[in-house]
This record gives structure tokens, C-alpha cells and sequence, in this order.
């Protein structure tokens, strides 16, 4: 039987970092991955273009039922930690918004970057390689594979969440926490675009590629960020983000013009150009095609600014910062950025990422109880926590 000091289940982000340093400290290393393919995900992200940190990785940005699980792995591996690792490399970056650092050609160049630190570290990556079986004794694991049995001391699952499944995604995981008898939180895809009630829907459709700068809130949390109308429903960042806050049933707010008092402006309006008409002062503040379908719902919108009263300008006020577009679910795994929830830290040390009752089974990355923010937060993750576990295994 084949046998390594550690097994990584999973050439992803998390695991393929993972390998490479424990692999530099001189462990013999095995990564196995089902796909036909190392970083499927990495390669998809950020536009093709891989949002690889955030400068402002800080807890505060990542969601978990125990905030304080993440806070040692971020400090121990930071994102400046990351940008001196691809700078190394010689990667060419761009820092698309402030701290959000994307490759400026492909996400290509970045996982050349992992499997390079692979090679020279001496760690194996082998695909198209699923397992079937785990069993455990007293040292070690054994994993019987479709490629024969490998023998392991240090078994670490970095098989990522639930989203997109075409890229290889799977609950292997959830599984194998279980099987050792850890418990796994409730998941939901998040960061993720939102669906709209049917009738919604069809009224929206001549929206579908308009973007506005809005302000969505849900459950005390709001991002200031556009949001995207599509033949589905609504994206873009500011829903993106705020997906991670809401569900089904929740209140969603979402502000349209969140850098005005809409019904202080239109009153000085008023009083400044009166017979200057609603519908093109709205035309200023928002997309035209927007305007032109609100047409639909005010017809009075053509009028001069004089002939409208203080409630007509409160009502398009409400509209426009409470705009109502009858959210009802989310277009889920399919095309999810990630998992919310997963495998409960609490079994786990924030320190080595073994698990507290089962010696030598490491848990990183996406498939733990820990979901960052929209914006590098999620890769930051995956190298924070891969290079914790690779610090331990043994
Ligand atoms: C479209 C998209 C865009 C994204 N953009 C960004 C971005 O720009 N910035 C950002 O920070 N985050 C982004 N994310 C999130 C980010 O990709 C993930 O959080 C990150 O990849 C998680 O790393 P991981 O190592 O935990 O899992 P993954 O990178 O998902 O790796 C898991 C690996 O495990 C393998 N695997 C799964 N099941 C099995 C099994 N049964 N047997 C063997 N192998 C298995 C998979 O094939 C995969 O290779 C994006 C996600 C998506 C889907």
C-alpha cells in the first residue's frame, strides 16, 4: 500500500496551498482531487480574473456561528502575507477597489503559482481520483481510492462548499465530518443572486443588463454597491453581498438613491426649476430605462415639478428608497460564489485546524462553518487556513 505523511483531499485553494507547506517542511505529501482538473473554482473567479485577497481580510468580514474561530489563522497568514508570496512570483495585479487585489491578466497566472510552490515543495497532485472508503486506526488513515489504497498520518478535507457542482463541488466533506462525528451547521448558498416573484419578474424584464448604485439592507446590514438587474431577478455586489444576510422571508430594503435625501432634493428642485419635469429630473439620478418604467406606476411623472404636491414627492420617495422587488429565493448552488455554514468549528482548533477528537484529521477552507465577505475575503480564507493546518501536520 501506498503510503504519505499527509493526504489532502481536495486541489483546490485551501488544500493546494495547504500541500505546499507542508510539503517545505519536509513531509511527504499527497493531494487527491476527483476533478480532471487542479482549482477549477480559482480559474472561474472574479470574472476569469481571481479576487485573491482583500488588504482588509479582518474577522469582521467573515460570517460563522463562532465569530472568534478565524481571528488566529488571518493574524498568523495575512493578505500582505499572500501579495509577498505572488510578488515573489511575479505576478501582475491590479487592485480593482481599494484592497481588492485581482490578476490583471488571468486567474491562470495564480494557480500556476500554487502548482509551482507544489513542485518545489515535493508535493504529489493527483486528479480524476475519488475516494470510497476512510477507516482509521490508532496512526493512521487509510483511504481506499479508485486508484488503489493510500495510507496517510495527517488526513486533511479542503473540498470546499456546496456551490456550483460542475466545478467538482461536492458534500464529501459534510460527509466525512460526520463520520467522525463531528456535526455539520445547516448550509445555504450565499453570495448569490437573488430570484423575484414571477408577475415581479416579467414587469422587471426590460430591465435585464441595467445596473444602479444602490443601498440594499438586510437584518441591520447594508453595502453600498450597484446591483445588477438580470432576466432572473437582481445581482450584482450589492446583492451579492448582502445574500449573505438575507433569506427568504427577511426584509430586504434596497435604496436606490442612497447618496441623497430623494424628497429634500426634489423639493429644491421645485422650487429651483419648477417647471422642469419629474421624469427627467429622475432621468438624472437613474438608469432611463428605469424612469421610463416607472412610468407605469406614476403617470404623472411627465409633469412640471410645480404641479406636484409634497405627498407625490413623499410617495416617490418611498418607492425609490424602498423599492419593492418582491424578493422570493435565490438561484442557489448553481451559480453561488459560496457555502454558508458547514463543518462546526467547534470541534476544531483555531490553531492547527485538527480536529479536537479525531488526532491527525484537519479541516481548511470553504467546507468549515466560516463564509467571508464578496471581495478577496473567501481566498484569503482558504490560504490563511491552509497555511495553519500545513504548519502541524504531521
Ligand atoms: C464563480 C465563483 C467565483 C468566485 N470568485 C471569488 C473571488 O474572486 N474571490 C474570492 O475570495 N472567492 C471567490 N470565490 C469563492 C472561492 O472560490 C472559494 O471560497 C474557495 O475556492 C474555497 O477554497 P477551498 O479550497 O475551500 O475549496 P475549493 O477551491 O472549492 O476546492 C475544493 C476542491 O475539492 C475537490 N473535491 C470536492 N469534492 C471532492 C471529492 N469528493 N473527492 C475529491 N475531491 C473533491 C473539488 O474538485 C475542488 O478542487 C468564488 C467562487 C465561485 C464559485
Amino acid at each position: 500500500m501506498e503510503s504519505f505523511d499527509v493526504v489532502i483531499i481536495g486541489a483546490g485553494a485551501s488544500g493546494l496551498f495547504c500541500a505546499a507547506q507542508a510539503g517545505y517542511r519536509g513531509r511527504k505529501v499527497l493531494v487527491i482531487d476527483h476533478a480532471n482538473k487542479a482549482g477549477k473554482k480559482i480559474l472561474m473567479s472574479g470574472g476569469g480574473r481571481c479576487n485573491f485577497t482583500n488588504l482588509d481580510a479582518a474577522p469582521k468580514h467573515y460570517l460563522s456561528n463562532n465569530p472568534y474561530f478565524c481571528i488566529s489563522a488571518l493574524k498568523r497568514y495575512t493578505s500582505s502575507d499572500f501579495v509577498e508570496l505572488v510578488d515573489r512570483h511575479a505576478l501582475d495585479y491590479v487592485e480593482k477597489a481599494p484592497g481588492q487585489f485581482f490578476c490583471e491578466h488571468s486567474a491562470k497566472d495564480l494557480l500556476q503559482i500554487l502548482l509551482t510552490e507544489c513542485e518545489w515543495s515535493g508535493s504529489e497532485i493527483r486528479l480524476n481520483t475519488s475516494v470510497q472508503q476512510i477507516t482509521k486506526n490508532e496512526e493512521s488513515f487509510t483511504l481506499l481510492t479508485n486508484a488503489g489504497s493510500i495510507k496517510c498520518n495527517s488526513l486533511v478535507v479542503a473540498t470546499g462548499g456546496l456551490s456550483i457542482p460542475t466545478l467538482g463541488a461536492s458534500g464529501f466533506g459534510y460527509q466525512i465530518a460526520e463520520q467522525f462525528g463531528l456535526s455539520v451547521l445547516p448550509r445555504r448558498a450565499s453570495l448569490v443572486p437573488i430570484t423575484i416573484q414571477p408577475a415581479m419578474k416579467e414587469k422587471l424584464s426590460t430591465l435585464s443588463g441595467v445596473s444602479v448604485d444602490i443601498e440594499a439592507t438586510a437584518n441591520g446590514v447594508s453595502f453600498k454597491e450597484p446591483m445588477l438587474f438580470t432576466h432572473r431577478g437582481i445581482s450584482g455586489p450589492a446583492i451579492l453581498q448582502i445574500s449573505n444576510f438575507w433569506q427568504p422571508g427577511d426584509d430586504l430594503q434596497l435604496n436606490l438613491l442612497p447618496e441623497i435625501d430623494p424628497e429634500l432634493h426634489f423639493k429644491q428642485v421645485r422650487q429651483d426649476r419648477p417647471k422642469r419635469a419629474l421624469e427627467t429630473e429622475l432621468t438624472s439620478l437613474l438608469p432611463k430605462r428605469f424612469v421610463e418604467l416607472m412610468k407605469q406606476d406614476f403617470s404623472w411623472l411627465s409633469k412640471p415639478m410645480a404641479e406636484l404636491s409634497n405627498d407625490q414627492l413623499a410617495e416617490i420617495t418611498q418607492y425609490l428608497t424602498h423599492f419593492d422587488v418582491q424578493p422570493n429565493g435565490t438561484e442557489g448552488y448553481r451559480t453561488a460564489e459560496v457555502t454558508l455554514g458547514g463543518i462546526d468549528t467547534d470541534q476544531v482548533s483555531s490553531k492547527t485546524f485538527e480536529c479536537n477528537t479525531v488526532k491527525g484529521l484537519y479541516f481548511i477552507g470553504e467546507v468549515l462553518d466560516i463564509t467571508g465577505w464578496l471581495g478577496g475575503y473567501n481566498f484569503q480564507w482558504a490560504w490563511s487556513s491552509g497555511y495553519a493546518a500545513g504548519q502541524y501536520v504531521q
